[in-house]
């Protein structure tokens, strides 16, 4: 597929007053209420080139928000893919070595792997082991409606109901390649009171990108009591008091890529609905790869079609 040309409507911010924070982490600070309450932990640049939530983050800073119980952290996360974007060529910052978002195991932490993410993420690993919230803001390749990933388990699909927004919610197990942060630990443990939300909030350099990641971070905050509506009202953005009919997708399976050359056979751009089981998707080395059941959802098909990836996921909505 051609590289499709991408307007970059957002522009980074500057983070660098962020670096020392207070944590004796490197761009993470955590304010404290003094009061009991949950620990909330919002991160951004999981992705390097996904700087909505960067901007998301820099506004909160900017307002001087702090919570009115319980602990705040907020997080830069891959911060040296975020120092090499550029854009010219925005979809190289991705990452360094290696996705951040696909090492969230304690054995591929604990392990003797080196990369710039695994040494990252170890760093964070204090921060993320103590939250007992998470935000993880993201973007999308194609501009799709925005999603919200909320895992496999019923609470983190409870706490996407009350936040409100978006109108879509995914329940998804994550990839073949490894588990996200959002999966870690207690975030993807049934009997744990953590709770993780990733927000898929649009094409990664539309405007309405930032407007989606502020106004779900804002909505996220309130919902647990760490700000109140109106410490929230003057950051707020156009989703903001929306209350759309939230529904849910089921998502079914990963397409993982197992052959040296994937192809989809039409350029497909997310949450299209295929309603024929056994329609053709694309190609696996020549293998064809098809709809498994009726009124199949195409979520978040890849430019980045390498062995070992996830191509694209299928679901269903379910409510
Ligand atoms: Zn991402």
């Amino acid at each position: 597929m051609p590289e499709p040309h991408y307007a970059i409507e957002l522009t980074p911010p500057d983070i660098e007053p962020y670096r020392s924070g207070n944590t004796g982490i490197d761009y993470a600070t955590t304010f404290d209420s003094g009061i009991a309450g949950p620990h909330v932990l919002v991160t951004a640049l999981t992705h390097g080139n996904e700087i909505c939530g960067a901007i998301a983050l820099d506004r909160l800073f900017r307002a001087k928000l702090r919570p009115r119980h319980g602990k705040l952290t907020l997080a830069f996360d891959n911060i040296a893919a975020y120092g090499n974007f550029d854009p010219h060529v925005p979809t190289t910052s991705r990452f360094v070595d290696e996705d951040f978002n696909r090492l969230w195991s304690p054995a591929t932490l604990d392990g003797p792997r080196q990369s710039i993410e695994l040494t990252r993420a170890r760093a964070l690993r204090p921060i993320v082991d103590a939250a007992d919230f998470l935000l993880d803001i993201h973007s999308m390749q194609y501009a799709t409606a925005p999603l919200m990933l909320a895992g496999t388990l019923d609470r983190s699909v409870a706490l996407a109901r009350r936040v409100g927004i978006p109108e879509l919610i995914m329940c998804d197990a994550g990839h073949a390649s490894g588990p996200r942060m959002r999966d870690y630990d207690g975030f993807g443990d049934p009997t744990s009171l953590k709770t993780a939300l990733l927000i898929e909030s649009g094409q990664h350099w539309e405007r309405r990108a930032a407007e989606i990641a502020t106004d779900v971070m804002l909505r996220f905050l309130v919902v647990l009591g760490t700000l109140t509506e109106a410490d929230a009202a003057p950051l707020a953005g156009p989703h903001f008091h929306s209350r759309p009919r939230q529904r849910i997708i089921q998502v079914t399976e990963a397409v993982t890529i197992t052959g040296d050359r994937f192809e989809f056979v039409e350029n497909f751009r997310g949450l299209e609905v295929l309603p024929k089981k056994g329609a053709l998707i694309g190609r696996d080395d020549g293998r064809e790869v098809r709809t498994p059941y009726d009124d199949c959802i195409l979520i978040m098909p890849s430019r980045r079609l390498a062995k070992g990836q996830t191509a694209v996921r299928l679901g269903r909505y379910v409510d």
